[in-house]
């Protein structure tokens, strides 16, 4: 093997953490350089790169639906909890108008 399929290795391994943009600097600056003039890795940076953005768009997608369902939920209990308490509010008022008589 010599050192340019190892630099191959080592960006296939980065790649996905490069299209999550969590690398460092130096580490996109390493890809870049090696992208610019390999085109075994810009073929595969692209193919996984179009791959990525519709999995990642659809997991998004699919966050941003359980989060409104989630809301929804939240919502139902607030109002289920504010009921409560004008229950027991009310029965309190009640209770101490017939306990004291105000
Ligand atoms: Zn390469």
């Amino acid at each position: 093997m010599n050192e340019k399929n190892k630099e191959c290795d080592i960006i296939a391994d980065l790649l996905p953490l490069y299209l999550e943009e969590i690398t460092k600097p130096e580490t996109n600056c390493f890809m870049e350089e090696h992208l610019a003039e390999c085109e075994n890795c810009r073929k595969n940076y692209q193919w996984m790169k179009s791959s990525f953005t519709e999995v990642f768009s659809e997991e998004k997608k699919r966050k941003k639906g359980k989060k409104a369902k989630m809301f929804k939920k939240v919502k139902w209990k607030m109002v289920m909890y504010a009921y409560v308490f004008f229950l027991v509010a009310v029965w309190l008022y009640c209770v101490t108008d017939l306990l004291f008589g105000f």
